[in-house]
């Protein structure tokens, strides 16, 4: 192993869509962070979180990176519970390939849990984009409820 780490490539995914190249179902923004709705979602409702400046992941980012997402990590966990009557809250974050992480712009996934029902695949099956589009309505709709 290489004590190196590659470097940020600002043509990954997530970097497009920050720079309105690429489309999102955007649920919040501030100024320091971006949510938005996973395109192949593990469970209905799930949400990435992502800040707006470059960071591949845990150990390239900044103190505020991390403290900043968290927050909205917190909001998104509480609009979910609200907008999906979830009964829990899954938290994922991957870290390089060997992590399990497929995109290098740091993310954390808020996943609405309900007892019994299990995780689809990671990466799985593409997602209707009205059913996205509705999901997304509906957490704005309980972020403004809060
Ligand atoms: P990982 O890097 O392992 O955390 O996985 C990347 C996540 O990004 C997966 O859950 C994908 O479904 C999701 N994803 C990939 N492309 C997009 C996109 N264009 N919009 C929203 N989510 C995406």
């Amino acid at each position: 192993m290489s004590d190196a780490l590659d470097a940020y490539d600002s043509d990954n995914i997530f970097a497009k869509i920050l720079r309105g190249q690429m489309t999102a179902h955007t649920v919040f923004e501030d100024a320091m962070t971006f949510a938005f709705m996973d395109i192949m979602p593990r469970a209905d409702g799930h949400c990435l979180v992502i800040p707006k400046t470059p960071a591949r992941n845990i150990f390239d980012a900044s103190a505020e990176q991390l403290a900043t997402c968290m927050l909205t990590v917190q909001l998104i966990s509480r609009a979910a519970r609200l907008a999906f009557a979830a009964e829990g809250i899954t938290i994922q974050q991957f870290n390089e390939r060997a992590g399990g992480q497929v995109v290098f712009h740091l993310h954390y996934h808020v996943l609405p849990r309900h007892a019994g029902v299990s995780l689809r695949p990671h990466t799985g099956q593409m997602e209707k984009t009205e059913i996205l589009s509705a999901n997304a309505d509906k957490l704005r709709a309980a972020l403004a409820k809060l």
